[in-house]
């Protein structure tokens, strides 16, 4: 395993790539430590899961709510869990979202660590420290800003990840390339998700390298003042958009990426929209969706990013460098297709 500690405003937190399950027992003590997963990582992954204290709950978005809180606070009590126990998630962004969540404010707050078994969580999901729920349609309502002490990654969880979640995972990474990256854009661009798939090594150097893109940003901007606001690029509609619509985040995002590119284009002097559609649609991502223009300019106008009337949107200045432009909501309405 390679470590890295990387150093947060609040908290040092060790990540450790390429790693292995089998040492989560040298990261975090056996007998203090609580497992939080789904049904679907657990089933397909049973053994791993010898000789650990489990949570298993089931899987999907709908269960990133306060009922599940409830109900895992209830069998920490149970299990007498106490200020010492580290809360383990291993899963996706849901698991991961619920675990840190629920550790920060259990007891008022106890000790937490990942292990991603998504592209999605593994890029992003896991690093930041935002973790939270949703309250009906509304993405991430409620939740809290606190750092993991560990991230461990073993990407032999992607052996049994279904293909719907590898597409949902690479929507994040082409989001990274569009803000950040302009290399690793046209790296992808070479690429597809089955020569990722095929190739052991280039899917653990590109998640290491988006897990640093993100953990670089977050490291200089942790609380969202400014750069970080950069990784919302394709969010603020795709978020409008995803629990309305049944969409994976992926998909959502995707969309929303498509409708901020060509934004950028209309109104920012930005060129490639086309070539930003062009790598979703490689990726086998949509960038395009029917929906009611009413309903989702109404959950806009709740999005956390609103000041005022404006929403602080990410655009494309050339493929590889995003900025923050505040837009309308009446111009976004006028807008949308
Ligand atoms: P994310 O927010 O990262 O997209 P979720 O936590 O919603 O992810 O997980 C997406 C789906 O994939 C869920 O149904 C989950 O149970 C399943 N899943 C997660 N990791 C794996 C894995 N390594 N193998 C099989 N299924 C997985
Ligand atoms: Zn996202």
């Amino acid at each position: 395993m390679e470590k890295k500690k990387f150093q947060f405003s609040t908290a040092a937190v060790d990540y450790f790539f390429s790693g292995s399950f089998t040492k989560l027992k040298e990261v975090v003590d056996p007998k203090k430590a609580i497992l939080i997963t789904d049904e679907n990582i657990y089933n397909n992954h049973t053994a791993k899961f010898k000789n650990w204290d489990v949570i298993v709950l089931k899987p999907g978005e709908q269960y990133k709510v306060q009922a599940t809180v409830d109900a895992v606070i209830d069998q920490l009590i149970e299990m007498g869990a106490d200020r010492t126990a580290t809360l383990v998630g291993v899963g996706g962004g849901v698991i991961t979202d619920l675990t840190g969540y629920i550790a920060s404010i259990y007891m008022r707050g106890i000790s937490f660590g990942f292990v991603p078994t998504t592209i999605l969580a593994l890029v992003d999901a896991s690093i930041g420290g935002k973790n939270g729920i949703d309250v009906g349609i509304y993405k991430n309502m409620a939740g809290t800003i606190r750092q993991p002490a560990f991230i461990l990654h073993d990407l032999a969880f992607l052996n049994t990840l279904p293909a719907e979640e590898w597409k949902s995972g690479f929507a994040e990474i082409i989001k990274h390339a569009s803000i950040k990256d302009v290399a690793m854009f046209k790296q992808l661009e070479e690429n597809s998700i089955a020569a990722f798939q095929k190739k052991k090594q280039l899917i653990a150097d590109l998640v290491k390298r988006n897990a640093l893109i993100k953990t670089k940003v977050v490291q200089q901007d942790e609380f969202e003042k400014g750069d970080r606001k950069l990784l919302n690029f394709g969010h603020t509609l795709g978020h409008a958009l995803e629990n309305q619509y049944e969409l994976t985040h992926g998909e959502a995002i995707s969309i929303g990426m498509a409708y901020a590119a060509n934004l950028s284009q209309s109104i920012n002097g930005f060129k490639q929209a086309d070539r930003v559609i062009s790598l979703l649609e490689k990726y086998q991502l949509p960038t395009f969706a029917q929906f009611n223009k009413d309903k989702v300019i109404s959950v806009l106008s709740k999005d956390k990013k609103k000041v005022k009337d404006s929403i602080q949107f990410i655009l494309l200045e050339k493929v590889g460098k995003a900025v923050i432009q505040p837009i309308s909501i009446d111009q976004i309405y006028q807008t949308l297709a």
